[in-house]
């Protein structure tokens, strides 16, 4: 939607505040809530109370048409330079939670990756141990299927809540739940993912304990640590590496403006601390064409543009964004 539209639609805003319990905060800098720490600023930014406030809020958004997008971890994410003219929605502290049942877990879904991971140990459960080293939240890993190796979060979800645009609060089952190699059918759906519950294995806590040391242990040195970044930038293609193509053709250190391929691992765009989102895609843009050029393969984004990009610009980078992303 274009500030025109907004415009014509008459949107203030400062409503939010009396709409909603939690946090609303206007023309409010979003960098900061990505790994990336790129972006402009958001019309809104809102943080609701709790589920109900949750719900209220996404019913008015759709009824009156206001732009507006989920943040987690912001870890997955390249925000727009240019910001954005709507609502961006992030799940705030009453999002956050875990209860431990036998081997179920439940999560709210703004809890972060690594304290599932630390409280499924402490209670001799396995099967989380790949997120060790893996920022953003649990709504986003699931939203995302994010792992790591031969491991996803997909197979271990029993059971999820999500709010729909409409603002109703469903409870799904698992074979509602489709996911695939960085994708689910909750990514892009609308709707926003509130608690997850997952089956995990009982396992000997020092089995659990030595599988997270080995993950750790296979990320250090393997992965750029002080820059700032949004993990693998493209998906593996069939049977290869995107690190490894990007590699092969000397690109480690290829830099436009402040965005590096990565010294360490050539999958990674790192933020020098001067980048550009807009930087960061034309690094990836470049590296997409050389691949193409050398190997005949069109690299796919694995992390997601949100704000108001120009689609026009960055439509032949995120070629398969409607379809897959
Ligand atoms: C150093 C580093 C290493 C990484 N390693 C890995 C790795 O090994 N494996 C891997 O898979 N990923 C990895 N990542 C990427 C990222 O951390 C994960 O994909 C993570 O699960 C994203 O979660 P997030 O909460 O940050 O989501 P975000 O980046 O905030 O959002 C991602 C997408 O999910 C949507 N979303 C987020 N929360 C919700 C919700 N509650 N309901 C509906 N939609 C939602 C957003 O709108 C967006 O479209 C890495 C990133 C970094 C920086």
């Amino acid at each position: 939607m274009t500030s025109a539209t907004l415009e014509r639609l008459k949107v203030d805003f400062r409503e939010l505040t009396h709409l909603i319990q939690g946090k609303v905060l206007l023309n409010h800098a979003v960098a900061p809530y990505t790994t990336y720490h790129l972006g402009g600023p958001a019309a809104a930014f809102v943080e609701p109370h709790d589920v109900e406030d949750l719900s209220q809020l996404l019913h008015t958004l759709n009824c009156g048409q206001i732009p507006h997008l989920m943040l987690g971890g912001g870890s997955n994410v390249l925000f727009a330079d240019e910001g954005y003219q709507g609502v961006v929605i992030r799940l705030g502290r009453g999002f956050s939670g875990i209860h431990i049942e036998g081997d179920k877990v439940r999560v709210k879904a703004g809890t972060k990756l690594v304290t599932v991971m630390n409280k499924a140990r402490e209670a001799g459960l396995g099967g989380v141990e790949f997120f060790a080293g893996i920022p953003g939240t649990i709504g986003g890993a699931v939203v995302g299927n994010a792992g790591a190796k031969k491991a996803w979060i997909g197979p271990t979800v029993e059971e999820l809540t999500i709010v729909t645009p409409r603002g109703e609060v469903k409870k799904l089952t698992k074979s509602e739940y489709q996911y695939s190699y960085r994708y689910s059918s909750l990514k892009l759906s609308g709707n926003v993912l509130v608690e997850v519950v997952l089956k995990l294995k009982k396992e000997p806590k020092d089995v659990i304990e030595q599988k997270v040391k080995d993950y750790f242990k296979t990320r250090r040195g393997k992965q750029p640590r002080v820059e700032k970044n949004a993990g693998s930038v493209f998906k593996n293609p069939e049977g290869n590496f995107a690190g490894r193509l990007t590699e092969s053709l000397g690109l480690k250190g290829f830099k436009v403006g402040g965005a590096e391929v990565s010294k360490i691992h050539a999958n990674f765009i790192v933020n020098t601390g001067r980048a550009t989102s807009h930087d960061v895609a034309a690094v990836m843009r470049a590296i997409q064409q050389r691949v193409m050029a050398e190997y005949n393969i069109q690299l796919e984004p694995e992390i997601l543009p949100l704000g108001d990009w120009n689609w026009d610009e960055i439509k032949d980078i995120w070629w398969n964004f409607e379809k897959n992303s």
